[in-house]
């Protein structure tokens, strides 16, 4: 006997990965350059010269036995001090070495935070669109998951549809900004007002209502300000991620951050490592925290994703294609020529154009594309979306 649930997860793969599964196949066929993949949020752009620089000095620097072996559970304090000494300097938080707890990434980041939070009944909220592996996340920590409605045609948060589902059980608000799929910024005003909904709302049911802020995008964004979510609402649990900002989805290293300012704090910050710990999930790979110490500091450089951002969003509104204005990670969220995203998915990928239908990001009739490809791939398919959308007029 297995598992269902773990089995109807395994046994059935996301819409992404069949959709890049296939552009493989097909780059095999009709030859690599023509086939418009634009499926996998996989980083486009190298990591900064000075991670393989600071890989290089600390196998120089640093005994073996320790490059290689278990660090503290909870992740090397100059690690934790390096990432604190940054938020500080951006920020002006007073974050300290001992609210951090370093991880293999946000997705086991949010499993265990999820898990510390799992009380009978517990809900979590996601706001639409929203990244699909918060779903199985949340309900196999045992959460129930709900979806807020998504504030179309904007992509901020419908603040009163959110109220409206907030109950004496809703343990947290997943927020992700910049945003998977849509590419949209929460302003300082749209978390201002929610901070200030959760607030009220904590007071009404007693207990607190934390924010679970994940943000692998967080460096990503193009001119705009992204908001320290922390700054705004202290019990708020910061989910960080070094596969986008540092390019590095592959090395599985990234940090929780629990300011002591949030309510109950030490019990949380146990639960979260209790959690991982019962996930097997502790000790993030020992050389890539040595790394991080020496590159906490450092910002990807973001000319090609702007680049392509803006030939996309200048060439694709010129058509009439709609979308949210994208300021930050590397994806369009487009509404889908004829309403059926489905079936614009299945349109375009007869023209080896791939696209994802945005019915997993909860947001039927719009699709998702991302640009982190190269920028003749953006040159060489705008006149294939163009002809998609001649066959809607
Ligand atoms: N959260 C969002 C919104 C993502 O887009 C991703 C990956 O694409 C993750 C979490 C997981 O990131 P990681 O590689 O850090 O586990």
């Amino acid at each position: 006997m297995l598992n269902e649930n773990a089995y109807a997860l395994g046994a059935n793969r996301s819409c992404i990965r069949d959709l890049f599964e296939y552009g493989r196949r097909r780059a095999a066929v009709v030859g690599e350059e023509n086939v418009y993949d634009y499926s996998l949020g996989n980083p486009s752009i190298p990591s900064p010269r000075e991670v393989d620089d600071a890989i290089r000095a600390v196998l120089a620097d640093t005994d073996s036995l320790l490059i290689h072996g278990y660090t503290s559970a909870v992740g090397d304090y100059d690690t934790r001090k390096a990432i604190c000494g940054d938020l500080n300097l951006r920020y002006g938080a007073h974050t300290r070495p001992e609210e951090f707890f370093i991880g293999c990434g946000a997705a086991p980041e949010l499993v265990a935070v999820f898990r510390a939070l799992a009380v009978p009944q517990g809900e979590v909220l996601a706001i639409a669109p929203y990244f699909p592996e918060y779903q199985p996340f949340a309900q196999e920590a045992g959460l129930t998951f709900r979806v807020v409605p998504p504030d179309v045609p904007s992509f901020q948060i419908d603040l009163d549809k959110l109220g409206a589902m907030l109950t004496c059980h809703t343990q947290a608000v997943i927020l992700n900004s910049p945003n998977n799929p849509s590419g949209v910024v929460y302003t300082r005003q749209t978390l201002t007002h929610l901070a200030r909904l959760l607030t009220d709302k904590s007071r009404e049911f007693g207990h607190p209502i934390y924010i679970v802020s994940d943000e692998p995008y967080r460096e990503l964004a193009y001119g705009v300000e992204v908001p320290f979510v922390p700054e705004i609402y202290p019990n708020t649990v910061v989910c960080y991620s070094y596969s986008k900002s540092l390019s590095l989805p592959g090395e599985r290293i990234g940090y929780v951050y629990v300011p002591r300012a949030a309510a109950d704090s030490q019990a949380l910050y146990a639960a979260i490592a209790g959690a991982a710990r019962g996930a097997g999930h502790v000790c993030a790979p020992s050389l890539w925290q040595k790394v991080i110490a020496r590159c906490a500091h450092l910002r990807p450089d973001l000319a090609s994703y702007d680049r392509n951002r803006t030939e996309l969003y200048l060439g694709l509104t010129a058509m009439g294609y709609e979308m949210a204005k994208p300021d930050g990670a590397f994806y369009l969220f487009i509404k889908a020529p004829g309403g059926d995203a489905q079936e614009f998915s299945q349109r375009a990928k007869e023209k080896d154009l791939l696209v994802v239908p945005g019915d997993g990001f909860g947001c039927p009739g719009y699709f998702r594309i991302c640009y982190c490809v190269s920028y003749d791939t953006i040159r060489r398919s705008l006149p294939v979306f163009r002809e998609l959308m001649e066959q809607y007029r």
